[in-house]
C-alpha cells in the first residue's frame, strides 16, 4: 500500500497543475516539516521530516502510467465458473430482434444466463420490451423491471402509483428498478422541497411491493466522497473533477449520512418489502457498515454494480464478508460494457494479485482476488436472485 502513496503524491502534484520548480544537484537539502506534519505541495518525504521536489516535472494524474514489474501468476476468467443472473442490466433499447440477438450474442460470451432489465421504465414503454422479448426465442435470457415516477407526490399520487405498478405487475414486471438515485438527491415536491426517501406519502406504495410480492431495487445517494470536498485528499478527485453532475458537495445539498438515515427509516418502517439496495448500499467501502445494515433489515439484499474496486482492495475481508453474508449479496453490474464483466469473475473467482482495474476514475488503485468457494459463487451468481426475484427462469 506504500505504492499508492507513492502514486496519491504524484497525483496531487499534477492536480496543483504546478511546474515543479527543478532544484540543481547543489539545492538537494529540501524542506524540513515538523513531526507527523505534511509535505508541502509540489514535494514529497525523502527522509523522515525531509521533504523535497523531484528534479524533473512530475507527471499529470492522467500521464502517469508506471507499469507493474510484478511477475505474479494470471489467471484471465473470460467466462463465468457458473450461469450468472445480472440483476443490474443496463442493456439499452431490447425492442427489437436485432438489439436482443445483439446482447445475447454477448451474453454468451460470458456466460450470463439471465440479465433482470432494470431501466425504471413503465406502462408503454415497458409493455414494448416485453412485447418484443415474448416475441423473442431469447425470451428466458430477460426479466423485466418497471419503473415508478417521482414527481410530483402529493395528494392521489400514491393511488396512481399503485395502480400503475398493479398494471405493470401485471403485464409482466418482476420488480420495480433501478429507482434511480435522484429519488432522495434531487427530485422535488410540488411546493419545490426536496422529497425525501422517507416521506410517507410514500408509504402505500412500499406497502404494495409486499403485496405484489415484489422486490423494488433502489439506488439511494452516490459513493460517500462524492459528498466531499473536491480537494486532493478526495478518492474521487478525477471522477468529480471529470463529472461536475457528481459533485454532491454544495452547500445546502443534503449529505450522504440524511440520505442513509432516510434510506434505513424505509427499512425499518416495511420489513414485509422486499428492497435490493443498488450498488452495495455504498458501504463496499465499509464492511463492518454493511454488515450492520443487513443485520439490522433481514428485508434487504444488496448487488454488487460498480463497486468491485472496493472489494477488489480488501480481497480477504471481501471473501469473508461474502461467506458469512453469502445468502444476502447478488451479481449486479451496471453500464452494460461486456469487456467489464471479466474483471468481477476474475475478482470473484480467482486469488490473483495486484491487477488492473477497468477504469482508473474509479479507482487508481489495484485489485486482488477474493478467491469466493463454488458455493458461495453460486448463491451469489444466482440463487440469491432467484430466491429474491420471483419468476426468473429455472436453470
Ligand atoms: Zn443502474
Amino acid at each position: 500500500m506504500h505504492r499508492s502513496g507513492l502514486v496519491v503524491t504524484g497525483l496531487a502534484v499534477a492536480a496543483l497543475g504546478m511546474a515543479v520548480v527543478a532544484q540543481g544537484p547543489g539545492m538537494r537539502g529540501g524542506t524540513r516539516v515538523a513531526p507527523g506534519q505534511p509535505c508541502p505541495p509540489g514535494t514529497t518525504e525523502t527522509r523522515p521530516g525531509n521533504c523535497q521536489a523531484p528534479e524533473l516535472p512530475a507527471p499529470s494524474i492522467l500521464d502517469y502510467r508506471p507499469k507493474s514489474t510484478l511477475v505474479t501468476p494470471e489467471h484471465l476468467v473470460p467466462k463465468a465458473k457458473f450461469p450468472v443472473i445480472d440483476v443490474h442490466g443496463h442493456p439499452g433499447n431490447l425492442t427489437t430482434p436485432e438489439a436482443i440477438n445483439r446482447v445475447v450474442a454477448e451474453m454468451d460470451r460470458l456466460n450470463l444466463g439471465v440479465m433482470v432489465v432494470a431501466e425504471n421504465v413503465s406502462g408503454d414503454r415497458l409493455t414494448r420490451t416485453l412485447q418484443a422479448l415474448s416475441a423473442s426465442p431469447h425470451k428466458d435470457r430477460f426479466r423485466v423491471m418497471s419503473g415508478v415516477d417521482f414527481r410530483n407526490v402529493g395528494p392521489g399520487w400514491a393511488e396512481r402509483a399503485v395502480a400503475q405498478l398493479d398494471a405493470d405487475v401485471k403485464a409482466g414486471a418482476v420488480g420495480v428498478g433501478e429507482i434511480s438515485k435522484a429519488f432522495g438527491l434531487n427530485i422535488r415536491k410540488p411546493d419545490g422541497s426536496r422529497l425525501k426517501v422517507d416521506d410517507p406519502a410514500l408509504d402505500p406504495l412500499w406497502q404494495a411491493f409486499a403485496r405484489l410480492d415484489v422486490p423494488v431495487f433502489v439506488h439511494t445517494a452516490e459513493p460517500q466522497e462524492f459528498f466531499q470536498p473536491l480537494d486532493y485528499t478526495n478518492e474521487r478527485w478525477l471522477e468529480l473533477a471529470l463529472f461536475p453532475s457528481r459533485r454532491n458537495n454544495q452547500p445546502g445539498q443534503v449529505t450522504f449520512e440524511e440520505l442513509m438515515t432516510e434510506r434505513n427509516n424505509v427499512f425499518r418502517r416495511h420489513p414485509k418489502t422486499r428492497f435490493i439496495a443498488a450498488h452495495f448500499g455504498w458501504h463496499a467501502n465499509d464492511l463492518g457498515r454493511a454488515a450492520k445494515m443487513l443485520d439490522e433489515f433481514p428485508n434487504v439484499t444488496v448487488e454488487v454494480g460498480a463497486i468491485l474496486y472496493d472489494l477488489g482492495r480488501q480481497p480477504r475481508a471481501a471473501h469473508d464478508f461474502f461467506v458469512k453474508y453469502q445468502d444476502r449479496i447478488m451479481f449486479g453490474k451496471d453500464s452494460f460494457q461486456p469487456d467489464e464483466y471479466p474483471y468481477y469473475w476474475r475478482v470473484f473467482e480467482t486469488t490473483d494479485e495486484y491487477f488492473d482495474y477497468y477504469r482508473d476514475y474509479h479507482a487508481f488503485w489495484k485489485l486482488y482476488g477474493m478467491g469466493l468457494p463454488d458455493t458461495v459463487l453460486k448463491k451469489v451468481y444466482a440463487d440469491n436472485a432467484r430466491r429474491v426475484i420471483k419468476g426468473l427462469p429455472r436453470g
